[in-house]
């Protein structure tokens, strides 16, 4: 197969399939190109809360964040919020009565979170109770609630961009694995080799997530891309109950240790997953290993939702480990690969809150070659050794 685009886009994660449609709908010939199916990364094991109430330090990030919740409103008045697996429910940071730790954080992220105009405030007693009436809070308890916090279907989403991509005029290479770049003697981008052909293009999009190091390295030869890219790839255990009676209607986490966060899931169960739990991906992904992790989330998470661990076994829970793509710095990467004119990447944590709007402001980079305002401070030339 031989093919001509404008841009091709590596990968159909959630940034993949954004960013493609966004190109497409702004009238560019694109062809998204996935080695193997729509949402086999990391998109299709996360947990997926889409928030900007976790991101309380750094302005310009939790606003990114808060515009991504925007950016999904319209995205489900426009496709249909079930078609895309959207709803805001709200979340609690709950804090138990006499952690004086807890009481502390949920309070200074609350005063964070108001000063850069979130929605949220502190709530207890009753109506703490209302907001989750199937949970199970410790006498005392406080929290702080956030009502535009949502959760995401993220594989039903990127698959429903790609369908809204492919009905704007976009070809979705699926299978097709990206092998080379092509670039000319000036290092300008001509296009790339895939398994499936090569295709023509003046602009190349890497938005293979975790893997962005090493799909650099086999694109362009330079095994150092391999080692030196600045993303520490860091896994994570998200387990998915069946249908639960109780589940609760909101986001719920923790302030403090033991650390656990869960949410209404779209089959009408839980999603659950811990930090520290997540320690227990490094033991790799064998099915006793993935049990014993199991076991852990349900007995932790029993504690908001009683009986928990006894209507599930972790046998009968599906239980992935999905690999965070996340920058050395803890933010973003976006923008234009240095020194290969053409070449573009995003490589992310909080991609699937973030997505519509890096899609958005990639689109316009990649069209106008020129990169907005609000991505600047997410180029990778902020790493040494990128400039
Ligand atoms: C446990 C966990 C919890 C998380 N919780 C949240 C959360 O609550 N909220 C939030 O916003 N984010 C969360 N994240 C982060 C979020 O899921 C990721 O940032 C996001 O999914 C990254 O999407 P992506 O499209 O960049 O990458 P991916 O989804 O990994 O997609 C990359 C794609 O590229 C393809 N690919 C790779 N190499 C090639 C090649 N050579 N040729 C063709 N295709 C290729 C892969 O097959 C894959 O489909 C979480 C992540 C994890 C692991």
């Amino acid at each position: 197969m031989s093919d001509t685009a404008d841009t091709v886009v590596i990968g159909a994660g959630i940034i993949g399939a954004a960013t493609a449609l966004a190109l497409a709908e702004r009238g560019q010939r694109v062809v998204l190109v996935e080695a193997s199916d729509i949402a086999a990364g990391t998109t299709g094991r996360s947990f997926a809360w889409v928030n900007a109430s976790t991101k309380t330090t750094d302005e310009a990030y939790h606003r990114m964040n808060a515009e991504g919740l925007e950016a999904y409103q319209n995205w489900a008045a426009r496709f249909g919020a079930d078609v895309i697996g959207h709803r805001t429910v709200g979340a609690l940071e709950i804090a138990a009565a006499g952690d004086r730790a807890a009481q502390g954080t949920i309070e200074a992220h609350a005063a964070a979170l108001a000063g850069f105009g979130y929605q949220v405030e502190l709530v207890e007693g009753e109506a703490l109770a209302q907001l989750a009436p199937h949970a199970h809070f410790p006498d005392g308890a406080r929290a702080m609630y956030t009502p535009m916090d949502a959760v995401l279907d993220a594989p039903r989403c990127a698959r429903a961009l790609v369908a809204g991509f492919v009905a704007a005029g976009g070809t979705f290479l699926k299978g097709a694995d990206a092998l080379t770049l092509l670039v000319d003697d000036e290092g300008r981008v001509e296009g790339i080799e895939t398994s499936q052909g090569e295709i023509a293009a003046t602009a190349v999009l890497l938005a293979t997530g975790a893997e962005t190091g090493r799909t650099l390295a086999r694109l362009t030869g330079f095994d150092g891309f391999a080692t030196r890219f600045p993303l520490r790839e860091v896994p994570g255990i998200v387990l998915n109950t069946p249908p639960d009676p109780a589940a609760p209607e909101l986001v719920l986490c923790t302030a403090t240790a033991p650390e656990i966060h869960l949410l209404p899931a779209a089959n009408g169960g839980l999603r659950i997953g811990s930090d520290d739990i997540d320690a227990m991906a490094a033991a790799g992904d064998d099915p006793a290993n993935l049990r014993r992790a199991g076991a852990a989330l349900l007995q932790r998470a029993s504690a908001f939702v009683p009986g928990l661990d006894q209507r599930h076994d972790p046998a009968d829970c599906e239980i992935v480990i999905g690999v965070r793509p996340y920058p050395a710095d803890g933010l973003t990467i976006a923008g234009p690969m240095p020194g290969a004119e053409g070449l573009y990447l995003v490589a992310t944590h909080s991609g699937v809150t973030l997505a519509p709007v890096i899609a958005r402001h990639m689109a316009e980079a990649i069209i106008s070659g020129t990169v907005p305002q609000p991505l600047a401070r997410y180029a990778l030339d902020r790493f040494p050794g990128f400039a």
